[in-house]
């Protein structure tokens, strides 16, 4: 039986002192801001850092300051009511503080870049107890690391973003009796000159999935009030047979997913398969995609469209991997018990791995298994050597170990 330190800071001094007396006292550091993240539902030894007390939002223009432990869906509701937004993740309780420091994928990647690329400066206390401002010109080395870099660097105690504005959105959901690989070509043939405000997400799950209706289903978002143009740009979606489309104009905040983060003291169910930044989605990913789903009854498929503003950011000007990237997929199966037997888990294991050798990269923020061995597949070989650089820099002694370790 372990026992683990929980503190629940409120002020930059607590996060200070409570990184002095884990270095003291030798002790590991979870840091939880959502509490979605892996490290978060496990119960442990060292110390538990809680970081929602810190949660405060602060507007000057288009600056937005968030403390380290808000979530998003509070970030987007304070935004909304003046017009403003950031593009994030798709889900309300998911943590400013996990999503951005591992990248951030939304709803306005294409238009916006990453939840990463939206950053300004950020404050960190480093493992030394240090209270350190980061920015372009502020520490410029740990200010990129902390784009894509994970938690590895230090507690964000604010992130300091630049907003957009964002008076309404187009809201577009496609169902039906559709057939997958049908669905999935007009899709890759609409985003390939899409315009960027234009985002879709293509998911086929099973029946038993609560998250989306069984089978293929797409979902558009229009960054913006032109719900003509969103049916122009998908006009070929419009068109496959048996495709019903329903579109509404909410507020972003109301398209973000309710969805509380796990129950520490419960076992989540496993996933089998993987997650990779793809490049090109061509008509032989397309087939074995749809031959992945028929195969394995269990299994879900989920992508989203990337590119754009998403792509033009420098490789090099980020720790995120995969610019070149204009799609984002995730593979597998919930490994629920009575669902998958070890001969089910390792085809579904072998069937992406397949799959995943043509990916640029893995995107670490949905990684769920602590699995060492994957991290230098979440960044370019150039980035995890300059990540490697900026940890020995900033924590010697890896005190920020639970995450995605750069070592
Ligand atoms: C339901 C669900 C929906 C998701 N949707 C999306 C999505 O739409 N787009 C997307 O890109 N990803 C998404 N993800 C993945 C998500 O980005 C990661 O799980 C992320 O780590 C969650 O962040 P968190 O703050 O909620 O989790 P936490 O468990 O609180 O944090 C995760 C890790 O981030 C680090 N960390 C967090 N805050 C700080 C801080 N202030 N300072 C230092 N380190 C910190 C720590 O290392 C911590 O272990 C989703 C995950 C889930 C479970």
């Amino acid at each position: 039986m372990t026992e683990q330190l929980i503190i629940t800071p409120s002020s930059v001094d607590d996060v200070v002192e409570a990184i002095g007396r884990a270095g003291r006292d030798g002790l590991g550091i979870t840091v939880v801001a959502g509490g979605h993240g892996l490290w978060s539902h496990r119960p442990d030894d060292g110390m538990r850092i809680e970081l929602s007390a810190m949660s405060d939002i602060r507007i000057d223009g288009t600056t937005v300051s968030v403390g380290g432990g808000a979530t998003w869906g509070a970030v987007a509701e304070r935004l909304g009511r003046e017009g403003l937004a950031i593009s994030s993740g798709d889900t309300a309780s998911v943590g400013v503080g996990g999503l951005t420091l591992g990248g951030g994928i939304g709803w306005m990647t294409r238009l916006r870049g990453l939840a990463a690329d939206q950053l300004i400066g950020a404050q960190v206390v480093t493992a030394d107890g240090e209270v350190v401002e980061t920015s372009a010109t502020q520490h410029p080395d740990l200010f990129w690391a902390l784009r894509g870099g994970g938690g590895n660097f230090g507690v964000v105690t604010r992130f300091d973003f630049a907003a957009h504005r964002l008076p309404s959105i187009v809201h577009a959901e496609y169902t039906g009796a559709v057939e997958p690989a049908a669905l999935l070509r007009a899709m890759r043939d609409a985003m390939r000159d899409a315009p960027r405000e234009l985002t879709v997400t293509y998911m086929d799950v099973p029946p038993m999935d609560p998250s989306a209706p069984a089978g293929a289903s797409l979902v558009a978002v229009w960054a913006g009030d032109d719900e003509h143009r969103l049916r122009e740009a998908l006009a070929a979606v419009h068109d496959v047979e048996g495709v019903t489309a329903r579109i509404t104009t909410p507020a972003y905040r109301d398209i973000l997913a309710e969805m509380p983060p796990a129950d520490p003291d419960q076992q989540s169910p496993g996933f089998v398969g993987g997650n990779g930044l793809f490049a090109q989605l061509d008509d032989e990913l397309i087939d074995r995609l749809v031959a992945f789903r028929a195969a394995h009854p269990s299994s879900v498929v989920f992508m989203r469209s990337l590119g754009g503003a998403f792509g033009a950011v420098p490789q090099e000007s980020t720790a995120f991997p995969g610019r070149d990237a204009t799609w984002f997929i995730m593979a597998g199966g919930f490994d629920v018990p009575g669902l998958l037997d070890d001969a089910g888990r390792d085809a579904i294991a072998a069937d992406w791995a397949a799959m995943q050798e043509g990916s640029l990269a893995e995107y670490g923020n949905f990684v769920s298994v602590d699995e060492p061995q994957r991290v230098p597949g979440m960044f370019t070989s150039a980035a995890h050597a300059r990540l490697r650089e900026v940890k020995a820099r900033w924590d010697p002694r890896n005190l920020f170990r639970r995450n995605h370790n750069i070592v």
